[in-house]
Order: C-alpha cells, then sequence, then structure tokens
C-alpha cells in the first residue's frame, strides 16, 4: 500500500496503547474451545431477558428516546433511580442529587472520562498492587505514570499508601472497594476511614470504582468511601449496571460534584455527543418496578454456588499441586499463587493449547513488569459446578505436564 499509516499515528496511538492481556486470552479460549475461568463478565443465564424485553417493548412507545436526547448526563429518571437507591443503601452523602449522576457507556467510560477531565501528562495516578489493567491502561494512553501501594486481603494498606503519597505527588488515587478486580478483596469500613484520613492530609482525590458492590455473598457492607468522605466531596465514586444486569446495556454512572459534571458534558458531547437513551429507558423501565432484595438474592446465590464449587474443585486437584489462594466474600474472583511457577504468561497460553483450560496470570495485573509472577486470576462467574470440576482437572494436567522454561 501507498501511504504509510504508522508513520503518521499520533504519539498516544504509537507509545501508549498497550493491548488487553485478558482480550487475548478470552480469543484463545474461544479459538481453542477451551474451559474458561477467564472472563470478569456475568452468565447470559443470569440475564433477566424477560424483563428487558418487556421494557424494550415500552421503549418503542417512547419516539423522543430515538432522537438525540436533551440531557447529556443520560436519561433523567434512571439518574434519580440511582440515587434514591444509593441513598436507600446508605452509600451517598448528603450533597447528592439526580443533578450528581452522570450515566456512561459502562463504567469504563467513567474512567476514561475521569481520565480526560483531570489527568495531564506525566501525572502520577496512585493504584493497588495488584489492580484491573483496562483503568491503567487508559491512565496511561493520557500519560500518566504510576505509584502502587501495597493490598493484602482488607484492601489497601494504609503504612504502604501512607509512604507512597509522602514521596509523591499525587493526582488521585484509584480504588476499586469491594471485592477488588482481581484480588477479590474488600476494604472493611475502618480500613476506609484510614485511607481516607491518609488523602485528606495529602490533599489527594479519590476514584472509587464499585462494580462489583452488589455481589456480596458474605460478611458486611462496608460505607462507601463517597459516603464516608461526605461534604468534603473528595470522591468520584463509579457505578455500573453491567454485572448485576447485563454488560452488553453498557450502562455505567459517576457520581460527582457540580464542578465536575459540566467537565464530564463537554467531554462527553465532544467525543460522541451522546449516549442512546433507548438503553438507559430499557434498564430504568424495567428497574422501576422491580423487587431489588430478591432479585439480588438470586445473583448472590447463584454466585455464591459457583464461587464454592471452584474452591472445592481447586482444593481436590490443584491445591496439592502447590496453589494457595483467598476466597473472597463475593464479586467474581479468586486470587491464587503457584510458587515457584515463575512464567504464568507461558503457562497461561500452555494450559489453554493443550488442555484447553482458560486462566489469567496475575502479572497483568501489576503496573510494573516483572511483579506477581507467580500469581493467578481465575473468575467463577461463568462455572457451573460441573466446569469447575474438569476446568480444575485440566489445569491439574496442564502444571503436571508443563516444564518452566520448554513450553
Ligand atoms: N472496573 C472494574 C474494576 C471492572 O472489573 C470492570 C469490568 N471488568 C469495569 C470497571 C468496566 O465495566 P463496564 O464498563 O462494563 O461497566
Amino acid at each position: 500500500m501507498s501511504v504509510n499509516w504508522n508513520a503518521r499515528f499520533s504519539t498516544m496511538a504509537r507509545e501508549r496503547l498497550d493491548s488487553s492481556f485478558i482480550a487475548e486470552m478470552i480469543k484463545l479460549v474461544v479459538e481453542n474451545q477451551a474451559i474458561s475461568f477467564t472472563a470478569g463478565e456475568p452468565s447470559t443465564e443470569l440475564f433477566p431477558l424477560e424483563g428487558l424485553a418487556a421494557s424494550a417493548r415500552n421503549a418503542f412507545r417512547n419516539p423522543d428516546l430515538f432522537s438525540y436526547y436533551p440531557f447529556d448526563e443520560g436519561l433523567l429518571g434512571l439518574r434519580e433511580w440511582i440515587v434514591g437507591w444509593m441513598r436507600a443503601d446508605g452509600l451517598l452523602p448528603e450533597w447528592v442529587s439526580a443533578k450528581n449522576v452522570f450515566l456512561t457507556n459502562g463504567s469504563q467510560e467513567g474512567i476514561n472520562l475521569v481520565t480526560e477531565a483531570l489527568i495531564d501528562e506525566g501525572d502520577l495516578i496512585a493504584l493497588e498492587d495488584p489492580t484491573y489493567p483496562e483503568a491503567f491502561l487508559n491512565f496511561a494512553r493520557q500519560g500518566a505514570r504510576f505509584v502502587s501501594a501495597a493490598v493484602d486481603k482488607e484492601g489497601i494498606l494504609p503504612d504502604s499508601l501512607e509512604k507512597v503519597l509522602r514521596e509523591n505527588r499525587v493526582k488521585f488515587l484509584y480504588t476499586i472497594v469491594s471485592f477488588q478486580n482481581p484480588r477479590g478483596c474488600t476494604a472493611p469500613t475502618e480500613r476506609r476511614r484510614q485511607v481516607l484520613e491518609l488523602c485528606r492530609k495529602f490533599d489527594v482525590v479519590i476514584l472509587e470504582d464499585d462494580p462489583y458492590h452488589y455481589l456480596r455473598f458474605e460478611g458486611d457492607v462496608p460505607e462507601s468511601y463517597l459516603r464516608l468522605a461526605g461534604d468534603d466531596a473528595r470522591v468520584l465514586y463509579l457505578g455500573s449496571f453491567s454485572k448485576i444486569v447485563a454488560p452488553g446495556l453498557r450502562c455505567g454512572w459517576v457520581v460527582a460534584p457540580p464542578e465536575i459534571m459540566s467537565t464530564l458534558n463537554h467531554l462527553r458531547v465532544s467525543n460522541v455527543i451522546g449516549l442512546p437513551a433507548f438503553s438507559q429507558y430499557i434498564l430504568f423501565d424495567f428497574l422501576k418496578d422491580l423487587d431489588l432484595a430478591p432479585y439480588f438474592e438470586h445473583l448472590q446465590k447463584a454466585y455464591r454456588t459457583r464461587r464454592d464449587a471452584l474452591v472445592a474443585a481447586l482444593e481436590r486437584h490443584v491445591v496439592p499441586l502447590g496453589l494457595s489462594f483467598d476466597i473472597p466474600e463475593g464479586g467474581f474472583f479468586l486470587w491464587g499463587r503457584i510458587p515457584g511457577l515463575n512464567d504464568m504468561v507461558r503457562f497461561a497460553r500452555f494450559a489453554v493449547e493443550t488442555e484447553k483450560i482458560g486462566i489469567i496470570p496475575g502479572t497483568i495485573f501489576f503496573p510494573t513488569k516483572g511483579k506477581g509472577l507467580d500469581t493467578i486470576r481465575f473468575s467463577f462467574a461463568k462455572v457451573t459446578p460441573e466446569i469447575a470440576e474438569e476446568g480444575a482437572l485440566r489445569l491439574a494436567r496442564a502444571l503436571r505436564t508443563f516444564t518452566p522454561g520448554e513450553a
């Protein structure tokens, strides 16, 4: 071809884009027709399709939904519903109303809009180590650099964060507060208070990403950073319907103070004009009459059963080969380690190609290359008890036949 497109790429496209290893693994799983412990997305049989179909029919009675929707922030009814719901669950401080809720194309767009609103080239962002790669890949696109605080089973370690904030001028802290992706950990309220105090002390704002909040199987629900910060309003909160209704609807939201709302609006309009009000209406119409308690109990029960089955299957077949892991109280993920297996990325490719079992190597969740080389993330979201058993057997076989350094 005559045109050299590569020479015309922007610095961002040329130097700051990194492919998503999760997407690569999911592709390998499909190509190899493998069993998958990879996907951090809900099972299609748990989508409330009947209710959504009825709501979609109702949408067609509202021709206005098919015009440009007049509120750049998204469908007003759904924003009001979100406020009522979050308020009832004690997640909101006093100052929040529907004016502070900005609907997004999944929480990923919320991450992207906050990136565009706050990050300048060279800014330092504080992350949990490990954390969700699609967030730090997005921050990196804008030219961000990273500093990381260590986490344990209860989230960010305050001592580690204090050191990071003392030594660096950080733009914001990005934290996944409940059933963290990938580590499955949840910060209890006391830990959150300590982290918030540190952020106040060093005047750092918090990006609280909470897509797994309603997938709790056991234990207490801690307070959100958003609520704990109160009038201080130093928290931007990201929510999502992807894990609790269906990701293909592409609907999430940001809760933000007024100054940020207008910037989010300008960014949205200059990017995509607006989102489909149609999809937001389907959700709103479905949710507004829904009895939430049994709805969530059903989801929580299904995922609890899957977690328990995967835990039992791994304990039977893979723990004897050296695997250890933490058991999360909710969400989709188990985080494990196989000490001595330091090339998990090659092992993951080997396992999917030979034994047809997909897993995600934990190292890709660390923004600094070379960390967590012997770690592994399992998702139980789409894993029925039968699949858990078969998958664990295959993983054990792959471990027995894998030769580090040769495969
Ligand atoms: N944040 C976290 C922590 C996630 O795990 C995900 C999905 N994997 C997202 C954000 C994005 O989800 P969505 O855009 O579908 O809401």
